[in-house]
């Protein structure tokens, strides 16, 4: 069986195409067409999807596309798309629209969702059975695997940890998504900055401080290297998004009863500064059944949103085989 991953991000579209071994055979970066529209935006896609068809035609073809924003997974149609600019998506049913220029019925979900199924698969080998997988960047994201299986909830929205509130949500500060007080507004790339610019200008003798004046634009690697030469107030920085990703973690595993906890994402790298503080918070619970065997781990394979694309894909129309 051949499994196509189509990853939608908003400057490029990432193509995968795997083997049910696990196999990578071809992966394709192409810049997201935007003056042809939706129709045009389709064609791109569709054309690879067929070429393969016709390269692989004894064997089975199942395709799989990952699309930012919000995704209705049981009818393939993106409610809601800020990133997609050829049309004010909204309510766009792209899996029919994929259908009819290929005639692959193509699986489509939230790409958080379908790279918690990479990191799923490649990193824990579908070892554990109740996973959350955290994506640490500009957002925070999440996916689940309960009892085995993906879960996406009842309309396709499950895992968004980042969104959950750790904090006020009249005072606490301002996420990405317009609300007060959630999780990533501590600890994802926006939050992370705030509290660095901040930091050097209380401390401007700092390491940190020296470090972000030398760059044009602010990086999370930054914050990490003033860390790494043990700056306290980059090493005050890490402890405290390790204390807050440590709330929103530990409200996961008390809700979810969960075995794993898979971290990754860019902001993953810097785990050497930020996970003592995490784990305090985990240590410290109360309840602490859930925690003891709780197994904590920082992805090794990180951009999954494809490869995970194309073994979703396969793993589902395996499953419609069987039966
Ligand atoms: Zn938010």
């Amino acid at each position: 069986m051949i499994g196509i991953g189509v990853d939608i991000g908003g400057t490029f579209v990432k193509l995968y195409v795997m083997n049910d071994h696990g196999e990578i055979f071809r992966q394709e970066k192409i810049d997201t067409e935007f003056s042809k529209g939706a129709s045009g935006f389709i064609a791109q896609i569709g054309d690879f999807i067929n070429a393969i068809k016709a390269e692989f035609a004894d064997q089975r073809v199942a395709v799989a596309v990952g699309a930012p924003g919000d995704v209705d997974p049981h009818t393939g149609v993106l409610r809601y798309n800020p990133n997609l600019k050829f049309t004010n998506v909204k309510d766009w049913p792209l899996a029919d629209q994929l259908e009819k220029y290929t005639s692959i019925r193509p699986y489509v979900a939230n790409d958080a969702t379908l790279a918690a199924w990479g990191v799923y698969e490649t990193d824990l080998k579908r070892q554990g059975t109740n996973v959350l997988i955290v994506t640490l960047g500009t957002g925070v994201g999440g996916g689940l695997i309960l009892n085995k299986e993906l879960y996406q909830g009842s309309n396709g929205t499950a895992g968004e940890i980042g969104h959950t509130k750790i904090d006020d949500p009249q005072t606490g500060p301002l996420c990405g998504c317009g609300a007060h007080g959630c999780l990533e507004a501590f600890v994802g790339t926006i939050g992370i900055k705030r509290r660095a610019l901040q930091s050097a200008q209380d401390h401007p003798q700092s390491i940190l401080a020296k470090i972000l004046q030398g760059q044009d634009s602010f990086k999370v690697a930054q914050v990490a290297q003033a860390a790494e030469q043990g700056c306290p107030e980059a090493l005050a920085i890490w402890k405290d998004i390790g204390h807050y990703l440590g709330i929103g973690i530990a409200n996961a595993v008390l809700l979810l009863d969960l075995d794993t906890v898979v971290l990754t994402g860019g902001v993953s790298g810097a785990a050497p500064y930020f996970m003592p503080a995490l784990k305090h918070v985990l240590e410290s619970q109360q309840i602490q059944t859930p925690f003891k065997k709780l197994k904590l781990c920082i992805s090794k394979n990180p951009n999954m949103g494809g490869v995970g694309a194309a073994m979703y894909g396969i793993y589902r129309a395996q499953q419609e085989l069987r039966k």
